[in-house]
């Protein structure tokens, strides 16, 4: 059997990370057993469902690098399709039109409520003449589902689970306009697809008791189901804005590399032994959905900040080097041209040991692309004292001479700081203020070499000024 998943995402918002870890898991169950990874938007709440949305959807797919197999699936334009497996069901038997009034409904409900019962249909049209029809009214088709016995669902994350069909009552496929409701829609939409594993948040695990009655009742083969418990905040309550960010496209916003953003919702929820760092090619081979916990998991940013800078050092410098110009660009001060980027890329390898984000990255980085005069840090600019300027001037004179190699560069502060009785801290500390307007960066030899030898004595000259 060819495993099938899909991510069935509703265009009503952006893309949650809670929606992100629901496609991951089904890109990773998918992948590892060699099927496909299916996406349909369920965009039938035209209402709520936008085109903007949808995009965005994608897009965090993208970034994430969920690629999917074949189209895209859009539920709205399956309608008909819908409406076909509803008159199916009717002709079978399996369902029944319900001309009931809205009014008839409400009163049903309310008499429920007064009476302590839980709010249901309660099969009036199930079995009633046709006949008795109310001339002119458009009927909704309802399941004409069991009344006793028990649905069970063996789900692959929660175990067995199972609820009496007494509790449930006829459900609506087809509305009296004619369109599909949305468990009906999503049932005829998997089994089309040929989904062999649903796998989605266990807000959806009522749904799937109506579900399968729809499965059952067309004699159609059962998805296997998984349903994951949701992500919360930190404290607990269910995540939202207030815990930062909640959407995708928004941590790509802070700084953060998708594989760490991967990696992170990855554990979160699913765990292999103590195995903390999950890069792509890993999770595909380890990944069973059956190792999903039962609990909910919690946000944790703090985690997700130093998997990022775990991600962020074992990165291509030429990628990283792509994000920071990216980000720097936007700055009006900087220059960010042919030199910079040279600069930045040369410097990369040692800035990449410190930062935690591609913000902390691009500020660290930013000096590089600063045209003189440099602004200074009130804390560098305490180093650049008259006598620091004084020494300035000879250290760029025995810097002239060197090959800015960092190996050159090295010896040559070296000797320098021997034959004039310093130490080398007390050569680099201002050096380091004139050539970046700040006290931290990363070794001044790799800084001065990738500075280069004209813009690296020009920053001096200007300091000693
Ligand atoms: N469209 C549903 C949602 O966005 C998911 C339905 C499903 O996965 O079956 O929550």
């Amino acid at each position: 059997m060819t495993i099938r998943t899909r991510f069935a995402p509703s265009p009503t918002g952006l893309l949650h990370i809670g929606g992100a870890r629901t496609a991951l898991f089904n890109f990773l169950y998918s992948r590892h057993h060699g099927g496909a990874f299916l996406l349909r938007v369920e965009d039938t709440d035209r209402e709520r469902s936008t085109d903007e949305a949808t995009r965005v959807i994608i897009e965090g797919l993208d970034w994430l690098g969920l690629d999917r197999d074949e189209q895209t699936v859009f539920q709205s334009t399956r309608a008909a399709r819908h409406a076909e497996v509803a008159y199916q069901l009717l002709e079978a038997g399996k369902a029944y039109r319900c001309y009931c009034t809205a009014d008839e409904l409400r009163q049903m409900r309310e008499q429920a409520v007064a009476e302590g019962r839980s709010p249901r249909y309660d099969g009036r049209w199930r079995d009633r003449d046709p006949s008795d029809a109310p001339a002119g009214a458009k009927p909704a088709i309802r399941l004409k589902a069991p009344r006793t016995g028990e649905t069970v669902v063996e789900d692959l994350v929660q175990g067995p689970v199972r609820v009496g069909n007494a509790e449930m009552d006829d459900m609506i496929i087809l509305r009296s306009d004619g369109t599909p409701t949305y468990l009906h829609a999503v049932v005829v939409d998997d089994h089309d697809m040929a989904i062999t594993h649903v796998i989605r948040g266990d807000d959806h695990l009522t749904n799937t008791f109506r579900q399968v009655q729809i499965f059952q009742a067309m004699g159609w083969d059962l998805p296997r189901f998984a349903h994951i418990p949701l992500i919360h905040g930190a404290d607990g309550a269910k995540l939202s804005k207030r815990h930062g960010a909640v959407s995708v496209l928004e941590f790509r916003e802070q700084g953060f590399l998708p594989e760490a953003v991967c990696n992170y919702l990855l554990r979160l929820g699913w765990s292999h032994g103590d195995l903390e760092v999950v890069g792509r090619d890993e999770a595909i081979r380890l990944f069973d959905v059956t190792d999903v916990n039962r609990g909910a998991s919690r946000m944790d940013y703090a985690k997700l900040t130093n998997l990022n800078g775990i991600y962020i050092r074992q990165a291509d410098d030429d990628r990283l080097t792509a994000l920071v110009l990216e980000r720097l660009a936007h700055r009006p001060e900087l220059a960010v041209g042919a030199h910079a980027a040279g600069r930045i890329r040369a410097l990369m390898p040692h800035l990449k040991e410190r930062a935690k984000t591609i913000i902390d990255l691009a500020d660290a980085a930013a000096f590089l692309a600063h045209p003189l005069p440099l602004p200074m840090q009130p804390k560098a600019e305490a180093q650049l004292t008259a006598e620091a300027k004084l020494m300035l001037r000879d250290v760029a004179a025995a810097l002239a001479a060197s090959d800015f190699t960092i190996a050159g560069l090295d010896a040559a502060l070296r000797a320098f700081a021997d034959s004039t009785g310093r130490k080398l801290g007390q050569v680099a500390q201002p050096l380091r203020a004139a050539l970046t307007g700040s006290t931290v960066s990363p070794g001044i030899d790799a800084t001065l070499a990738a500075l280069g030898r004209d813009e690296a004595l020009a920053r001096l000259a200007a300091a000693s000024r």
